[in-house]
Order: C-alpha cells, then structure tokens, then sequence
C-alpha cells in the first residue's frame, strides 16, 4: 500500500501513542520533500548493488563518483558501473521532470533509480537517499521503499562567509561547501575584501595582498594576522563548488568598506592616505574616490580578473556602510557631483555603483550589492540583498529589481543561538527555531512582485569567529532551518516534524566530525519560578544524548546525576544541568534558579500596549492592548510581539531587612523604575542593552513598584537587580513580589 506525505504528518502529531508506525513511515531528509510516498519493503545495497548509468557523459559519471564514494563509506566497497539489471541504482536524466533542479527519487524492489532534469536535480536525489543510511559501517544498506518528487521552491539559496574580519584556509572553504551541499545549498556568498584584509590575489595589483591582506593586530591583541586565496587556488574551489552544484558569487566590496585596498594603493583615495589596514570592527570613513577616473580603471581591472574566475551570473559589490564624511570634503568629488548634476553624496555614491554597474554589465554580468545600494537611486540592472530588514526587499522587488532576502533578525549566523553560555558572538539572539519561522516573501508583496524574490542567504560574519570550529559552531544546526526556508514549501514546513527529523541529523553531524551547537536541557535563562509540588521538566531534541544535572554549583559532567524523570524540588536551589552526546560533545550549560511562590500571592500586574514610540509615552493616559498578572518579572511571561510594544508592570516588593538598597535597571529600549511611588532610575530613550542604577533607603515590609519599558525595534531586554543588607547583587526573585499588599 502506498501513501501520500500528508497523511504521514498526520501521523506524526500522534508520536506518543503510535511510535512504531511513525519510526516506520518517518524519513529523515532535511530539507523536507515536496512530495513522499512511502511502500511497504525495502531495497538492499549490497556489494553486489551495481550503477547504471551512461559511461559517455562526464557529469554522470562525476555523479556516479559521488554516489559509489557515499557507499563505499558505509559497506567498504566501491559499486562498479553496470548497464540496467536487478539490484541497480539508476543515476539518469528525464526531461519530463519539470523544475531544473528537481529531481525523483525512486526505491523499488529490484532497484533504485534518481532522475533528474539536470545534472544538479540527481545530485540532490543522491543527498536525499544518503541521508537515509546508517551512520555506521555495516555490509548492507536498507532503504524503505518510496517515491519521492521534489523540487526547490527558492532559486537562490544562500549561504555567505566572510574570510576578512577572519581568515580561514582554502580547506576550509571546501569543507564548507561541502556542508552546505549536503542541504541543498546552491550559492556559496564568498565576501574576500574588506578593512580588515583583502584576500584575493590580484595579478595587476600585487600590493593588494602584499600589504592588504596583512594587519598588525585584532582588537588590540598584538598578534600579526593575515592569509589570502591565489588565483589557482580561488579556480580549483570555484570547480570544487561546482562539482556539488554550487555558484560561488564574490563580493567586491566598494565604495565603503575599502581600508585594506587603500593602505596598498593609497592614491585612490580621497585624502591620499597614508592608511592602516584595519585592526578594529566597525565602519571607517576612508572609502573610495569617486572624483578620480583612476579610481574606476583600478576597480575595473581588479573586475576584470575577478569575473574570469567567477563564471557565475552575479557580482557582489558591497555598496553598504559608505560613510560620506570624505566625499563632502574632497574637491574632486564635489566637482564630479557638479559636472554629472548629481544633488548629495547619496547620489554620487548610485553615480559610482552605476558606473560599475555598467562595466559589469558590458562584460556580460549581473550586481548585486547590499539595500544600501537603493540610497541615491537604484542601478538599472541591479539586485539588491536586503539585510537591514526586510524593506530594502520589498523596495527593489516593487521596482520589479530581484532580492535576495537576509534579514539581521532571522539570517545572521554570527547572532547568539542561546539564551547563556554561548560562545563569544557578535550580538543579537536568533536561535534554530527563529530561522525556521522566516518566510522569505514579504507579506506586503503581491503575487506578480513576489517573483522579484529570488530566495533568502545566511550570512556568516566572522568579527568573533576565531576558528573553524567555531564557525561550524554558529553553521550547524540552523544551516538545516534555513535549508528548509529555502526549499521545501511553507504548508509543507511543521517545526516538530522538522526537530524530529534534526533529532537524526544531530548524530550525522556528529558522525561527520563537525562542530554544532547541542541544545541545553532547559532554555530558560536567571530564574525557574516553581509552585509547590511543580516538577522540573528537562528535555532533549537528540534521541541519543543524555542529560546530566547538579545542585551543588559544580558544572554538570557525565559522572553527575543522569536526568530519568521530572525533578522535584522542596527549597530553594541553583540547578545546573547539561546535555552530553555518546561522542562527549556537550551542549552550553542551563543554570537556573528554582524558586517557589504562592502563585495566587507572588507576582506582579502589568498592562500591555501597542505603538511605535522613541521614548516612554504616557501609558497611563492610553487604554491597554491586553492586561493580567505574571508570576515572574520577565517580558517573554508577558508574551508581547516582536517589536513595537510598551509595558508597564507593577506589585509590591517585599524587603526582609531595612537598609541601603541599590537596584540596577538593564534594558533595551527605554525604561523606568518607581519604588515607593517615586521615580528611582530613569533609563528611558532608544538604546542597545544599558545599565542605569539607583540607590534608596528601604524600611521592612512591601514597598509599592512601578516598572515602564518600551520596545521599538530590534534586541529586547528588561531585567531589574538589587543589591542590599545581606544580599549580593541579584536578580529579584519572584518569591519578593505580591500582587497586593
Ligand atoms: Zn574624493
């Protein structure tokens, strides 16, 4: 009997109760297929299991070379090539299928057959089936029968990597587009200049690595760092790429971004230099002359070798974070800004990217530059990578221009995928189940803009990334979320469904010997707020990992107590617990609190509200959105949206002992503390995270408190500390708040 995928989800919502026809009908492909139909036996590999496919065509037998290679990891034996028999895998081409990168995928009985339109729809066939085999040796192979057609829905699907603010070896890089292939992946973003280092040779301009790919020192540590790809080495990669089906698209940074390019040839600057490649993160003013036509005939030479060694479609030129402090000041781009009628600095740098534009598109190539590149006016040809939101998008693909989307909120891999103790990152929190909720068509698009949408990009900053290890680190396994943005369609996408599935892939990542994040047991962060006879409830998305935990303040190893069933607790403690893979990878360390309350005593009212504000607005003269009570001073208790909201919160504090109390007030936007019904701190305004403090004397017993806080865009944050008589800094636990007094 065969069935359709729908009614295997269906089937999946009842994981608990029918387990052994789920483990049955389940396949573990990530990124999920457009179509599965499952059958009832299975088809043996064995190393009798032969190839079928035509020996004449070269991109057959590449496939053929990547398959057998898959094999022969797991039986030991390589399959020979034979014509179409029993116990065959077929590896053929069939103009039928009508995507260009789709492809069907076929066990039956007596063979396996992977059809493709073109040579990229076999390869993801084979990326499907390999992910059906067992992590371990073994002399045979068993794959269920099924049949799977399936297609992308994105045409761009991006992965980006910058090699500046860090250098990582060419082998890397092919370890990378190795990783990504294996979703599904199909553009390889490589951003090769930047302040920091320039890392691509340039045979007309040798000083661009002798010097620019060179800088003294990072963030003040005194220690030398640089690398650079050659020519021969950017060729074989961009091959190498190839070979799995993925563009590699350069990015050439300019005008901004430009400080190693012009401490190695200072004179296409404005100033004239002399510069310093940069050893700071940030944004320089020191950009490119766009008053000198020596300035373009360099960059369009240095074009001119980068697009022989780009065979794709696309060049990134950069185009973002061009401060124009310089160009204000130069002669020689004011007198261009005369002499081509141009009106600020926003449109000399459009006249610059155009010019560019121009030169690229005469050489048979396409740009795409940052959303920047829509300030001043958009080149005519030119696509447009949104990254400050989603707005630089939706502009271009209304202009009937292509985006590609890589929103901060949901695409930056160098954010934070946990709440505590994470690797040092650059900021911002976007964790797994984030990136799975995109949805790269902006709802403010109709269907005819919406084909302006070319797909979405992961982008890989690597100011905080020191190593390799640690860029898989940020990599894996949010590269699987993505891959399931950009492929599979969005009735089709189901988190649970999706982290069961990672559920398996955890263990291939930890078979292949990358690094990944493993998931804490808990995902909260400061305090647990329990009520007597509540039970802790640690959890694990990795079938095989065990969970251990202390209470004693030590770090959590495998000779701590293993995790079997819901904790229970009868006073106060610091519960630190942690997840361990078979292979002794670890995930962060969760350290909470627990706490206990009366939950119909503890805790603290709030009112909600909704508005777009700068500062604190007068809540108390607005009607709330949404009102009620929360037992934990904590926003993700009240469960407001994303941005634009206010709160204010209030109760009662109780103080056991009178004294000199200091409260500390961190928050991202605006806020305000009141106790005792006057204002103690104001840390009001539009801000990035920010500590505010306030002292006051504090007699025993419950004093009223008063909390307002707004949020606009972007990070959120809002905890409230106290320090005082016997009491080192903390947070306030719940057990101090009363609704009344
Ligand atoms: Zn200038």
């Amino acid at each position: 009997m065969k069935r359709k995928s729908k009614i295997i989800f269906v089937a999946l919502f009842f994981i608990t109760i029918t387990p052994s026809i789920v483990f049955l009908q389940k396949l573990p492909i990530i990124p999920q297929p457009v179509e599965i139909t499952t059958g009832a036996g299975t088809f043996v590999i064995n190393y009798k299991t032969t190839i079928n496919t035509s020996t004449r065509d070269k991109e057959l037998l590449n496939l053929y070379e990547i398959l057998s290679g898959y094999i022969a990891a797991v039986i030991g034996a390589k399959p020979g090539l034979s014509g179409n028999g029993t116990n065959t895998i077929n590896l053929l081409f069939d103009a039928n299928i009508q995507h260009n990168e789709g492809y069907q995928l076929s066990v039956a009985e007596k063979n396996i057959t992977i059809k493709g339109k073109s040579g990229s729809g076999i390869f993801y066939g084979i990326q499907s089936l390999v992910q059906l085999f067992p992590l371990e040796k073994s002399s045979t192979i068993s794959i269920p029968q099924i049949l799977i057609n399936d297609y992308p829905r994105f045409k761009w699907r991006g992965v980006h990597l910058d090699v500046c603010r860090h250098f990582f070896p060419i082998e890397f890089v092919k370890k990378y587009i190795d990783i990504l292939a294996a979703y599904k992946i199909n553009t390889f973003h490589w951003h090769l200049t930047d302040d920091q280092g320039w890392r691509i040779e340039i045979k007309k301009y040798p000083k661009l690595t002798q010097i620019g790919s060179m800088r003294k020192e990072t963030m003040g540590d005194g220690k030398p760092l640089g690398g650079y790809y050659t020519q021969e080495q950017i060729r074989d990669l961009v091959e190498y790429a190839k070979s799995k089906y993925i563009t590699v698209v350069p990015e050439i940074e300019m005008p901004g971004h430009a400080l190693a390019a012009l401490t190695s040839y200072p004179e296409y600057s404005c100033t004239g230099g002399p510069f310093e490649v940069g050893t700071t993160w940030g944004v320089f003013d020191d950009i490119f002359c766009a008053g000198k036509d020596n300035t373009f005939e360099f960059l369009e030479n240095i074009l001119s070798e980068v697009l022989t060694l780009f065979p794709g479609e696309f060049i990134h030129i950069g185009g973002d974070e061009a401060p124009k402090t310089r160009w204000q000041k130069c002669e020689l781009c004011q007198k261009r800004m005369k002499t081509e009628n141009l009106k600020d600095e926003h449109e000399l740098q459009s006249y610059f990217i155009q010019r560019i534009e121009k030169f690229l598109n005469s050489k048979g190539k396409k740009i795409i530059g940052w959303d920047e590149i829509l300030e001043g006016g958009l080149a005519p040809n030119a696509a447009v990578m949104s990254w400050r939101g989603t707005e630089g998008g939706i502009a271009a693909a209304k202009m009937k221009h292509y985006a590609v989307m890589s929103p901060g909120t949901h695409c930056y891999f160098d954010h934070y995928q946990g709440l505590s103790g994470e690797p040092k990152a650059f900021g911002g929190y976007t964790p797994l189940e984030k990136v799975y909720s995109y949805e790269p068509i902006p709802a403010q698009l109709n269907d005819e803009e919406a084909k302006y949408i070319l797909g979405a990009q992961a982008n890989m900053w690597s100011e905080y990334l020191e190593t390799t290890d640690q860029v898989e680190y940020m990599l894996l396994p949010r590269l699987c979320a993505l891959s399931e943005v950009v492929w599979t369609p969005p009735s089709s996408k189901n988190l649970d469904d999706f982290l069961s599935r990672l559920s398996t892939h955890y263990d291939l990542l930890a078979s292949k010997g990358y690094n990944f994040r493993v998931p804490p047991p808990l995902n909260e962060v400061g305090e647990l707020v329990l009520s007597k006879n509540e039970k802790v409830v640690l959890g694990s998305q990795i079938r095989s990992a065990k969970i251990y935990y202390t209470i004693d303040g030590s770090e959590p190893d495998i000779n701590s107590s293993q995790y079997t069933e819901p904790l229970q607790f009868t006073s106060p403690v610091l519960l630190k617990s942690k997840t361990i893979l078979a292979n002794g990878k670890g995930s962060p360390t969760s350290a909470v609190m627990i706490s206990f309350i009366d939950p119909e005593t503890n805790g603290l009212h709030y009112n909600y509200y909704e508005g777009d504000w700068d500062l604190i607005p007068k809540l108390w003269e607005m009607k709330p959105d949404r009102k009620g009570r929360v037992n934990k001073l904590s926003l993700k208790s009240i469960e407001p949206r994303e941005d634009f909201y206010g709160v204010d919160i209030f109760g009662f504090l109780n103080i056991e002992k009178e004294g000199e109390y200091t409260f500390y007030l961190i928050s991202d936007d605006g806020s305000k503390l009141f106790v005792n019904n006057q204002l103690l701190i104001d840390n009001d305004g539009l801000h990035s995270s920010k500590e505010v403090s306030g002292k006051i004397t504090l007699e025993k017993g419950k004093h009223p408190v008063k909390i307002f806080y707004f949020e606009k865009s972007g990070s959120q944050e809002l905890r409230v500390e106290y320090e005082g008589p016997g009491i080192v800094r903390k947070p306030i636990p719940a057990s101090q708040f009363y609704f009344d007094n």
